[in-house]
């Protein structure tokens, strides 16, 4: 008996200590909690409305942040276009137009030239090691940092893997080919395709069809075989170059405006975070389940002449990478963090992979 009272008492002690340390207005108020009070939320995207996997992929952290939530918070998904223009993101998150985005980090270098070491990094990680880095290295806290001062809350919302070079109308045999060459390629990769001789364009993936079919470009990277294939490519370009070292990974970002994320409950933050990280993942497992189908059918029925860059190309390409990066990485005192942290975690985690990831690729 006195056990019991003792912990009826040692109960009712914790929740009355709880209470009375509960401030109305605290985030961390018990009463908050379980509050049934609606946030209806809009997701604006940098894609076609449905695009397999990137769209798709919208739709799914949408749904999760739906379901998840009990639906205290109701996602509605916006096509690059119908709300904003796709390349418009970031500005209209960050104003609150919509209180979440799905884009890529390295679509705003005009006006966060940092933010492109989260998004592609030419010869940098590929998705296993930028997950690493963004969940257990630093990479995260960093981004969340550079984000806030844009009124912005950041989360890693799908990895590409590795994507394909590019399609283009003649081949490529040496760095004369480049010279000159109109290509929509974005972020550090298109500065280094610029370096190099070329000359790069920033354009929605909406955009890029027309754009190719009428020689406003002479060639476009976009994802690879599953996303290109949707697009219709091969209709315009003839030879589908690999690897696709611009964008070893293409970690794409799901934005979230500070004050709609700020006004959360704590359960329905954890429920934001849960949900991205689920989509981060799914999106990877779609690509790396769908791109070899998509690429047999553009070889075997669209007749896609395959082709590998050469040697040549990309060791020239790498040597722009290293100026660029260096470059880049000293635009600001928190460029310089973000880039060494990059660089060193970068650094370590080759020397792991390679006893371990490509030791066994070599080996089966
Ligand atoms: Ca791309």
């Amino acid at each position: 008996m006195k056990r019991r009272n003792l912990i009826k008492a040692l109960g009712a002690a914790t929740v009355a200590t709880t209470l009375s340390a509960c401030k109305p207005k605290e985030q961390n108020c018990g009463t908050t909690q379980s509050s049934n009070k609606i946030h209806k939320w809009k997701m604006v995207t940098a894609w076609p409305k449905n695009f397999p996997a990137l769209g798709t992929g919208a739709n799914f952290l949408a749904e999760k942040i739906t379901t998840m939530s009990g639906g205290r918070i109701t996602v509605s998904v916006y096509g690059g276009g119908e709300l904003v223009p796709p390349l418009e993101v970031f500005d209209a998150v960050s104003a609150g137009t919509a209180q979440m985005g799905h884009a890529g980090s390295y679509y705003w270098k005009g006006k966060v030239p940092e933010a492109q070491f989260f998004g592609a990094v030419p010869f940098g990680m590929n998705a296993q090691e930028m997950n690493a880095w963004l969940y257990h290295g630093g990479g995260l806290e960093l981004w969340t940092q550079l984000y806030s001062k844009h009124n912005l809350v950041p989360f890693p919302v799908g990895q590409t893997g590795v994507q394909m070079g590019g399609w283009f109308n003649k081949e490529i045999y040496s760095m004369a080919d480049i010279q000159g060459l109109v290509m929509r390629i974005p972020g550090l990769g298109g500065e280094v395709f610029k370096r190099a001789g070329g000359s790069p364009k920033l354009l929605p993936g909406s955009e890029l069809f027309t754009s190719l079919q009428t020689g406003n470009i002479d060639a476009t990277e976009w994802v690879g075989p599953y996303n290109d294939l949707a697009f219709g490519f091969y209709q315009a370009a003839k030879y589908y170059y690999y690897p696709g070292w611009h964008e070893p990974t293409a970690c794409l970002e799901g934005i979230v405006n500070k004050e709609a994320y700020d006004a959360l409950e704590d359960d329905l933050k954890e429920i934001i975070k849960t949900a991205c990280m689920s989509a981060n993942q799914n999106m990877l497992s779609d690509f790396t389940a769908k791109n070899k189908t998509a690429l047999d059918t553009l070889i075997n029925k669209h007749n896609v002449q395959l082709r590998q860059y050469p040697k040549e190309v990309l060791e020239e390409f790498k040597k722009h990478a290293q100026i660029v990066f260096d470059e880049v990485g000293n635009t600001s005192k928190m460029g310089k963090r973000i880039y060494n942290s990059y660089k060193t975690f970068a650094t370590q985690t080759k020397s792991w992979l390679d006893i371990s990831e490509k030791a066994y690729f070599e080996a089966r």
